[in-house]
Parts: structure tokens; C-alpha cells; sequence
């Protein structure tokens, strides 16, 4: 089980503070006297960030335990400070598509890097990675880059309001457009609803105006939508597929009422293949929303789309964006160096990789008795876990069938598959991000790893 091996963590310096600069470790890494623990700096974290953690699902909640602290990452797999190694599912929710570290994106960071981190004024690096969005993927005629999936969703939101003159936004049960308040909403069933926060914090009159439908059906829009948005292929309630019309559908409605059409492609976008989830489905969004993959593991994210709906924000139109960072030369730089690999037979042979990975994991669940399905979409693979003993069950088409995951059985299969060196994402309902770095070699350890991992379930 070589695998398995417990290396010393290199990457994280420990040692008293006077030692410490003799030894002349890397203050900003060091972090002070004593081997450190998961449990140890996790508690420390906890003292001085809410929950211990920068974004919510890190903190295990709906798992149970608490996490793991990364040290470092190269390719398929990650470190944590203990030196324990982990076959790595989660490649930052899908940022990372080359595996971690990867050589040309470390090096485009660290050669721009020498040149400095911002300058606040409009740079090469920002002019051809929008090139390079807007040649790749056909609605997006122009492209507005800024700092995450989430200015780009509430960007998109303010400029589709802006643009049309209209209030009121569609979006769908179970797919998530990250922290913006207008679509943070409780998904509802049925037809479409009227939405209701889903958070404290959100006033009501933050999403009077945010429409929910079930995903998968496409509801019939009235003439005050400003737009619809929805992630063309949802793949933050496991992966669920755009059911045969869907985004046509949603295409059609939009045109028949003037409501812009918004694809949230933080997720697909570059992911699915060279044109996003667009050209996969050959549907045309007047505006989509990236993030993740363009930024090579940095920063960013982007809204692309119409000529003449982009020209609606500032400077040159009535719709305000700006910000600090935007167009940041190290996050171009990574994302440049990440798009620039990838070619579509780079996309052919993670497809490959992720059926690959999706059949293995099928079989060897299957063969401990556990009913877990794994839906692929291209590059995208998903889980969810049938009631056992129903062999027939459907993969989910909408929210409410998501939710029919057993979560239980998914934090029982998260742990055990952690304590073998799998990380998974602490979560029902996330996908799987396979990537280039998940070679055979790679597999073969995950197999491994899975076959001890589901033997320790119980049902
Ligand atoms: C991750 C994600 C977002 C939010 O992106 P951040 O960079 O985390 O703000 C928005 N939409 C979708 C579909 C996502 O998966």
C-alpha cells in the first residue's frame, strides 16, 4: 500500500519563531511550535474565522467530523498537514481541471508574478484572455472579466435588469448561482413560485422580484421577466442532464416574451469542452456566467454575451460594474495558461476519464450492495444514492428527486472513503470533478481505496 505511505508534510514548516528564521522556513507558511494536527489548526482557525472555514461546505456540517487541513496539491491528489496523502475528487469545485501545481500554469503565475499583482489600469493579459473566452464560446461577443462566480451571476442579474427595463428574474429549484442575494432563494415545487429567501440576512424585498421552477420544465414567462437564468447542465444537486428541450425550450419562452436568456456556466463553462455546455446543447444564451475553470485555480470570474447587452455596462452604458481587482494579471495569467491546454482532445480524454471513473465507482458500490448511481454528462460526474433494494430507481430530473439521496449513506461512504485517502466533496450534492491529472495509475489507487472505503459501510 505504498499509496498509503504517511510522507513527512514538507510543505508546512513547524518550529519555534527564532528557530524558524534560522532554519529560514517561509513565515507566511510557519505556523509555529509543534508537529501540526487537522484537529490542532483546524481549532485555531475556528478561534479566529467564523466555523473555522472561508466558505460554508468546508466545515464538514453535513457530514459530520471535521476537515482535513491541505498543505499542498500536485495533479490528481493533495497533502494535508498530518502528511496523509488523498486521491482528490474535489479540485476546488471544479477550478482545477489540470490537476493541481499544474507546470504551466505555476510557472504563467509566477512569471507574472515578477511583473506585480495589479496595477489598476487595463493589461495584455486581460485583453487575450477575453479574446480567448469570446472566440471559444459564440454568444459571448464581448466579455467584462472581475473576481468570482458570484460578481459574475449578480453582474449578469443587474445587467439583464438594466438592459430590459424589467424586474423580475426565473430561476430554478437546485441550481445555485453562488452569494448573490437576488437568487439566493428557497427552491420551491411545483410551477413556478413566488421565492422566499433562503437565508437570513436576504430581506424578502431582496427576492420579491425572483421567480423559482422546477428544474427540467420549462415554465411559461410573462412580459415583465427580465431574465432567466439557469445552469444549463445543474451540477450543484448532484449532475443532473438538461432533460430533451429544456434549453430550447427556455430559448423560446425567453424570445417570446423578450426576457434575456442567462446560462450560469461557472461550473460548465470550459469544463464540458472548448464552448461550454452551449455548445454541447447548440443553445445560444444572450449572457453566461463563468468562473472556476478560467482562472486556473485564481480568482476570477467573467460574464460574457451580446454586443449590444454588454454595451449597456460602464463606462459605456447605464449599468454600473467596477472592481479593484478585476482582470487581476496573476488570475489572467493562470487562466490563460489553463485554456491554452485545453484542446479538445484534452476534453475527449477526461470524458474518457470521467466514464472511466464513474463505472469503476458504480461496480464497486454495487458490488457491496450500496444502489449509487453515477450519471455522466461529458466531463461531469454526479452521485446519488437509491433507497436499496430498488433496483428501478430513476436518476434524478429536478430538485425533489435530488433530495431523495440517501445523506446518510453518502457522510458514512465520505468518512470511510477520507480514512482510505479519497477525498470526496463533504456534501450529497456535489459533483465529482475528474481531471487530466486522473490518470490510470490514479484509478487503480481510488479503486483500491474504495474497495476497503465500502466494505466499512453499514446498511
Ligand atoms: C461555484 C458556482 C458559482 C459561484 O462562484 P464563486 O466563484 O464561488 O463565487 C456560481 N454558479 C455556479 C453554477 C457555481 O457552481
Amino acid at each position: 500500500m505504498a499509496d498509503m505511505t504517511i510522507t513527512s508534510p514538507q510543505a508546512i514548516p513547524y518550529c519555534d519563531e527564532t528557530a524558524c528564521i534560522a532554519a529560514q522556513c517561509v513565515p507566511t507558511l510557519c505556523v509555529g511550535k509543534g508537529v501540526p494536527s487537522n484537529e490542532k489548526l483546524y481549532a485555531r482557525s475556528s478561534d479566529v474565522i467564523p466555523g473555522g472555514v472561508n466558505s460554508s461546505i468546508r466545515a464538514f456540517k453535513s457530514v459530520g467530523g471535521s476537515p482535513y487541513i491541505v498543505a499542498r496539491g500536485n495533479g490528481a491528489h493533495i497533502w494535508d498537514v498530518e502528511g496523509k496523502k488523498y486521491v482528490d475528487l474535489v479540485q476546488s469545485y471544479g477550478a482545477i481541471i489540470l490537476g493541481h501545481a499544474h507546470p504551466a500554469v505555476t510557472a504563467a503565475i509566477q512569471q507574472a508574478a515578477t511583473d506585480g499583482t495589479s496595477y489598476g489600469a487595463p493589461t495584455p493579459r486581460e485583453m487575450k484572455l477575453a479574446e480567448t473566452i469570446s472566440s471559444r464560446v459564440a454568444s459571448c461577443e464581448q466579455v467584462r472579466l472581475m473576481n468570482s462566480g458570484t460578481e459574475a451571476t449578480s453582474t449578469a442579474v443587474r445587467l439583464a435588469r438594466g438592459a430590459t427595463g424589467r424586474k423580475v428574474i426565473v430561476t430554478f429549484a437546485g441550481n445555485f448561482h453562488g452569494a448573490t442575494d437576488a437568487l439566493l432563494v428557497a427552491g420551491g415545487s411545483g410551477i413556478a413560485t413566488l421565492g422566499l429567501p433562503g437565508t437570513a440576512g436576504v430581506p424578502d424585498e431582496a427576492v420579491a422580484n425572483t421567480m423559482v421552477a422546477p428544474y427540467n420544465v420549462v415554465p411559461r414567462l410573462t412580459n415583465d421577466v427580465a431574465a432567466v437564468i439557469v445552469e444549463p447542465v445543474a451540477a450543484n444537486m448532484g449532475v443532473v442532464a438538461p432533460a430533451p428541450g429544456f434549453l430550447e425550450g427556455l430559448r423560446q419562452e425567453c424570445d417570446r416574451v423578450g426576457a434575456l436568456l442567462i446560462f450560469d456556466e461557472v461550473i460548465t463553462g470550459f469544463r464540458l469542452g472548448r464552448g461550454g455546455a452551449q455548445a454541447k446543447f447548440d443553445v445560444r444564451p444572450d449572457l453566461t456566467c463563468f468562473g472556476k475553470v478560467i482562472g486556473g485555480g485564481l480568482p476570477i470570474g467573467a460574464v460574457g454575451g451580446r454586443r449590444d447587452i454588454m454595451s449597456v455596462l460602464t463606462p459605456n452604458g447605464k449599468v454600473f460594474h467596477a472592481g479593484t481587482l478585476a482582470g487581476n494579471p496573476l488570475a489572467t495569467a493562470a487562466g490563460l495558461a489553463a485554456l491554452n491546454e485545453l484542446t479538445d482532445d484534452v476534453y475527449m480524454e477526461i470524458s474518457a476519464r470521467a466514464r472511466h471513473g464513474a463505472s469503476l465507482l458504480r461496480d464497486i458500490c454495487s458490488a457491496a450492495g450500496i444502489n449509487a448511481h453515477f450519471p455522466v454528462v461529458g466531463t461531469l460526474v454526479g452521485m446519488y444514492i437509491g433507497k436499496n433494494g430498488d433496483a428501478s430507481q430513476q436518476l434524478p430530473h429536478n430538485f425533489d428527486e435530488a433530495k431523495t439521496t440517501d445523506e446518510k449513506m453518502y457522510a458514512q461512504l465520505f468518512h470511510a472513503m477520507l480514512k482510505e485517502g479519497v477525498a470526496m466533496a463533504p456534501g450529497a450534492y456535489e459533483a465529482i470533478f475528474f481531471g487530466l491529472a486522473h490518470t490510470d495509475e490514479v484509478f487503480a489507487e481510488l479503486a483500491r481505496a474504495a474497495e476497503r472505503a465500502v466494505a466499512q459501510v453499514q446498511h
